[in-house]
């Protein structure tokens, strides 16, 4: 019997007492057995904190990303994908639920691959947001960098994912530089760890930087008492789970960060106007359906509660009925199955009890269906249970979760008083709204969106593309307020950041500029006796900068680009209407035209290192340009990444036009492709340049 392994202080190691069995959620075979760790857990902190922390600061933001995009890669290898397919059976989870949790969890890791190439500076520290000048000379400026806080984070999962709720929290670590110790479900453990094993063995992780605790709560403790105020604890679960972890010391009196995705009642909500018969009355009743089968309703975002206008209310539970009695419930192996079984008995026993105290105030709709085919005295299979509130403002159908395949549905009588029930919930992950009036969706979604981390808007418009209710997405914020938790994870680069410290630094631009890599306005900048577009990136320097010649800007210059381009906006073409304006001081060039005259200005035009302008950053048209004006630019290097393994990086250049006054025209951060040095980092050998 496979007796499941914790991985920590780089080694794998094997519980040596006996322990549960952990049972297969269809059969009630053993598949594996769950022991108490028997290892000191304070020494995962002590080699997340000594080993993998210091490995992963030493990689940059592109380095971390480019690792795990090959973990991704790895974990979606077929072989490495069907091992894990084989065992998410045992949970109970269909084909399609595993789909979500491995491929889907994979997929994490790629997004946050890509995103974090695309968004963050090849470098191991972040600058958040603009220079702050805080003096009238420049000589004293502060900015926010981000870093790696300097500690673990203990990431304690839910049993419903137990691969992608894994690699969701490891993602955002990883790239953000913090080793993760991951603590999982006991009921799910075996799965979490035949992931983990994967990436460890596919050696691409810095030692250290990930680390399994297959640890009872007990345990656990040892290894929370251990935690202090550059530590972080990451808890998916329960409520009460949350309100034990709030109240732990390392949180409560050593300032511990703690994120808490918790349970939650998420709604769906039919407007009004979307009647029996439209597109998005079927939208709902699809979704709803989808939401209570999915993984047997044990998603934290699964619909609780379905939210319809009373005249409606008849229709849903009829549209609802005939949907649900179709559903085929079976063992998860069985391709034709639609939902599998509860992962255990005991969690069947807990939802049946959170049906009870739901029928105190409300009644079934549906709550049979054909068990056939599988054993039910030993699989933990449940009917899909459809529920009608008798009192819609019945407090125990807004705080009772059955974390199971069960949505009561909860008639309303206007639009406040669907916002005022979506409430009741106390804080929800995820709602959704379905209907085509803008007035009724825009009031439903700003009226519950205090309420919600995510708030999902259903019409025919974008039902084909749409990801569902219940599909977290890397890019999204995922989490919410109140009994939802309170955190907050992904959402792209907020949650890597979510990690790292802000840390206002204040000094001279000279300093600002060394701390940071990049270039802030008002340190010292270097000429070149030639033009830096002749450099290549690796000879290219932070503060590298050129000043071109003046050019006078001629009535001439805006009557031919009114011309060729057709802008003929008043402000160019009419000078009396433009004496008028009171922006303007008469008749001025056009803003683009500055930007292509300032391009005359800087371009070198031979072939050389640089190989593309693809874009423009934080474009503004300080002041107006007049005819006759003389404009000169300033052109700094601000910020070089490098782009693994393309034989180029990218090139921030910081941009001023600037007038014969010494007043900035426009200012913008210019783009570009910039080529290595022959043979750097995948150029080829025999490029040459003038
Ligand atoms: P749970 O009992 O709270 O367990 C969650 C995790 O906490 C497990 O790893 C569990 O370990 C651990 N744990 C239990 N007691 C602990 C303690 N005293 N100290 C530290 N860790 C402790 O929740 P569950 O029943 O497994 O999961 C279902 C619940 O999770 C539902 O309410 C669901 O809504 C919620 N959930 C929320 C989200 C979200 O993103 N918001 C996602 C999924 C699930 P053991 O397994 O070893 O007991």
């Amino acid at each position: 019997m496979h007796r499941v392994e914790s991985y920590v202080a780089g080694g794998w190691h094997r519980p040596s007492s006996d322990g549960r069995a952990l049972l297969d959620a269809a059969t009630g075979k053993t598949v594996a057995e769950l022991s108490p760790a028997g290892i000191g857990l304070a020494a995962a902190v002590e080699h997340g904190r000594t080993v993998g922390g210091p490995a992963l600061r030493q990689l940059t933001f592109h380095q971390r990303a480019s690792i795990l995009q090959k973990a991704g890669k790895a974990l979606l290898a077929d072989e490495a994908k069907e091992q894990l397919y084989d065992l998410s059976y045992c949970t109970g989870a269909t084909r399609a639920d595993s789909w979500i949790d491995i491929e889907g969890g994979a997929g994490v890791l790629l997004s946050y691959a890509g995103k974090a190439r695309r968004e963050l500076p090849n470098s191991r520290v972040a600058v958040d947001g603009a220079t702050e000048p805080l003096s009238r000379d420049g000589s004293f400026s502060a900015v926010h960098i981000l870093t790696p806080r300097k500690g673990v984070e203990v990431q304690i999962n839910a049993f419903n994912f137990p691969v992608w709720g894994m690699l969701e929290k490891l993602a955002t670590a990883f790239i953000a530089g913090v080793p993760s110790i991951v603590k999982p479900a006991s009921l799910t453990a075996y799965l979490t760890e035949a992931a983990v094993r994967l990436i460890i063995e596919s050696g691409l992780l810095p030692e250290g930087s990930l680390q399994l605790a297959c640890a009872s709560p007990s345990e656990l403790n040892g290894l929370l008492d251990c935690l202090g105020g550059q530590d972080s604890i990451a808890f998916t679960g329960s409520a009460a789970t949350a309100a034990a972890l709030r109240a732990h010391l390392a949180v409560t009196a050593r300032a511990t960060r703690l994120n808490v995705e918790a349970d939650s009642l998420n709604a769906a909500v039919l407007a009004p106007a979307a009647a029996p018969g439209t597109a998005e009355f079927d939208l709902f009743t699809a979704e709803v359906v989808k939401e209570m089968t999915v993984k047997a309703g044990q998603k934290c975002t699964a619909i609780r509660r379905a939210l319809v206008p009373a005249q409606h209310l008849d229709a849903a539970a009829e549209a609802l009925a005939e949907a649900l009695q179709a559903v085929a419930v079976g063992d998860p192996r069985d391709r034709s199955t639609v939902m599998g079984p509860l992962v255990g008995l005991a969690q069947r026993d807990e939802v049946a009890a959170s049906v009870g105290a739901l029928c105190e105030a409300a009644a079934p709709v549906v709550d049979s269906c054909d068990l056939s085919g599988v054993d039910s005295v030993a699989g933990a299979f449940m009917s899909p249970t459809l529920l009608q509130a008798r009192d819609s403002r019945s407090s125990v159908i807004h705080t009772t979760e059955a974390f199971g395949p069960v949505s009561t549905l909860v008639p309303y009588g206007s639009i406040d008083e669907a916002v005022e029930l979506v409430a009741a919930g106390g804080g929800s992950l995820v709602a959704s709204v379905y209907g085509a009036d803008r007035d009724e969706i825009t009031d439903l979604s700003l009226g519950i969106a205090s309420h919600h981390g995510r708030v999902l808007i259903v019409d025919q418009a974008m039902a084909p593309a749409s990801t569902g209710h219940g599909s977290p997405l890397p890019l999204l914020v995922h989490g919410g307020p109140g009994r939802a938790g309170g955190g907050q994870e992904m959402g792209g680069m907020r949650g890597v950041y979510a990690h790292m410290q802000r840390t206002a630094v204040q000094g001279s631009p000279d300093m600002l500029t060394a701390v940071t890599g990049e270039y802030v306005d008002g340190s010292v900048t270097r000429e070149h006796k030639g033009h830096p577009f002749k450099l290549t990136f690796d000879d290219l320097a932070v503060g590298d900068s050129l000043t071109t010649e003046s050019r006078t800007v001629t009535r001439a210059d805006i009557a031919a680009f009114a011309e060729s381009t057709g802008d003929k906006f008043y402000a160019h073409v009419d000078d009396e209407a433009a004496a008028r304006s009171p922006i303007f001081n008469g008749l001025v060039a056009h803003g683009y035209l500055v930007l292509s005259l300032a391009a005359g200005l800087f371009v070198w035009p031979d072939e050389g290192p640089v190989l593309a302008n693809y874009g423009i950053d934080r474009l503004r048209f300080a002041k107006p340009t007049y005819p006759d004006d003389e404009i000169h630019v300033v052109l700094t290097c601000k910020r070089k990444t490098q782009l693994d393994g393309r034989g180029y990086g990218e090139v921030a250049w910081d941009t001023r036009v600037i007038n014969q006054h010494g007043e900035v025209n426009a200012a913008y951060d210019v783009l570009t492709m910039v080529a290595n040095a022959p043979g750097v980092n995948g150029a080829p050998e025999a490029r040459s340049h003038a």
